[in-house]
């Protein structure tokens, strides 16, 4: 069977092309500068040459059909014909308390996510626009949702309520949803399957670190714990937002500086951590080399970094009461030795013990780290949010037949 697996923003839709007969990817791309007037096409069809198209594509509708004649072209195409591609699966940043797993796509779940905006408004949205993109282009497909949320829906009342009056839960639902779920479930289940036991007896503990960081407490398969809350600003130290910090920060600072809502959720969000202690750049491969050259701003900002980063891990294997596995993902993640290096050096209390040598291979496979003394197994695990959504539409799909 092959599926299409869409991920939709507010202007840009980057998709991959599965053949689910042995998950391998057919084709991807990505649409970018939608409703702006020249929109960028770069389509990758795997085994053929790339190809980028610049036009203008006003909205998601458009954006789809676009991929489609890529996918169908002569040239650049990896399919005789659109009839091919028997569903789509569409990720979706918020599921609120409704979706505790992926979904086929009805009317009233369409409805559900739209009851959803207003805690997220700048991701359900296009999610949306992808859905009805996606059903106008393909009538009849299937189109199935995977929610970065549902993963996460398995934590206690005591972890996910917010010690705050108990009514703003009932008025407005305010509590931790968690996000990046897609890819903490995807890299526990394959530490469990490198490591060829059973998830359901193993405490693993998953830093999904890129961009947006989250850490994830998964105690026998499941999420009982996440880093990230209402929204995606709490928990560790990021690229732009701060995770973490005091409340009354925010009244606070609205009243001194004079900043509306809107100001200092973007002063939070996209003005923030490392990017505000470095006062140079978020990107962790800016900060790591000046950490190295000595610069002190740099310097403060990875040390931030790392202290937070390791102060999770531990409030972590003390939710657990241990910690079995940690695994590590996402651009951070995968690619800074140094970063793994630092945090584990710090975790020698747990008793993990990491191979500095086997830290530095680089190879996009999962991998082990640690030494073979070392009482926690530490893993690097490359995320991949597509096939794991792939995966759910597969089955959902099988499901519904
Ligand atoms: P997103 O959260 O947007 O999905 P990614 O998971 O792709 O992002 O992570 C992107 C980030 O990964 C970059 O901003 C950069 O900080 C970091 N990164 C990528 N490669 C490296 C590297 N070799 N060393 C350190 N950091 C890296």
């Amino acid at each position: 069977m092959k599926l299409l697996v869409i991920n939709a923003g507010s202007s840009s839709l980057k998709y991959q092309l599965y053949d689910m007969t042995d998950e391998s990817v057919l084709a991807k791309g990505l649409v970018e500068r939608i409703g702006m007037d020249s929109s960028i096409l770069t389509h990758k069809p795997i085994g053929k040459e790339e190809v980028t198209e610049v036009s203008e594509i006003l909205e998601h509708t458009t954006a789809i059909r676009k991929v489609l004649e890529k996918l169908t072209d002569k040239e650049h195409g990896v399919l005789a014909s659109v009839n091919e591609i028997q569903a789509v699966g569409h990720r979706v940043v918020h599921g609120g308390e409704a979706f505790k797993g992926s979904a086929l796509v009805t009317p009233e779940v369409k409805a559900e996510i739209r009851r959803l905006f207003d805690l997220a408004p700048l991701h359900n949205p296009p999610a949306i626009m992808g859905i009805n993109a996606s059903e106008a282009n393909m009538p009849g497909v299937p189109n199935v949702v995977a929610f970065d949320t549902a993963f996460h829906q398995t934590m206690d009342e005591k972890v996910y309520l917010y010690p705050i009056p108990r009514v703003l839960y009932k008025k407005h639902r305010i509590r931790r949803y968690g996000a990046h779920g897609t890819s903490h479930q995807y890299v526990s289940r394959m530490a469990a399957e490198y490591l060829n036991r059973p998830i359901e007896e193993l405490k693993i503990i998953t830093c999904h670190i890129g961009n947006g960081a989250s850490l994830t407490a998964v105690k026998g398969g499941v999420s009982v714990d996440t880093s990230m809350g209402l929204t995606p600003l709490e928990g560790l130290m990021m690229g732009t937002r701060s995770g973490d910090l005091d409340p009354t920060v925010v009244t606070f600072v609205m009243n001194k500086e004079e900043l509306s809502i809107s100001e200092v959720n973007s002063m939070l969000n996209k003005h923030s951590g490392l990017l505000a202690i470095s006062g140079s750049s978020s990107d962790m491969r800016d900060i790591t080399d000046g950490w190295e050259e000595g610069k002190p701003n740099e310097t403060l900002a990875f040390e931030m970094y790392e202290y937070r980063l390791r102060k999770y891990i531990g409030s972590y294997a003390a939710a657990m009461n241990g910690v079995d596995v940690i695994v590590f993902t996402a651009g951070v993640g995968e690619n800074s030795a140094i970063v793994r290096e630092k945090t584990c050096e710090n975790l020698s209390y747990l008793g993990v013990e990491l191979d500095k040598e086997l830290n530095k291979i680089r190879s996009g496979e999962p991998r082990r780290i640690s030494t073979p003394n070392s009482k926690v197994e530490v893993l690097v695990i490359p995320t991949n949010e597509e096939l794991m959504i792939a995966r759910d539409t597969l089955s959902i799909v099988q499901e519904s037949k």
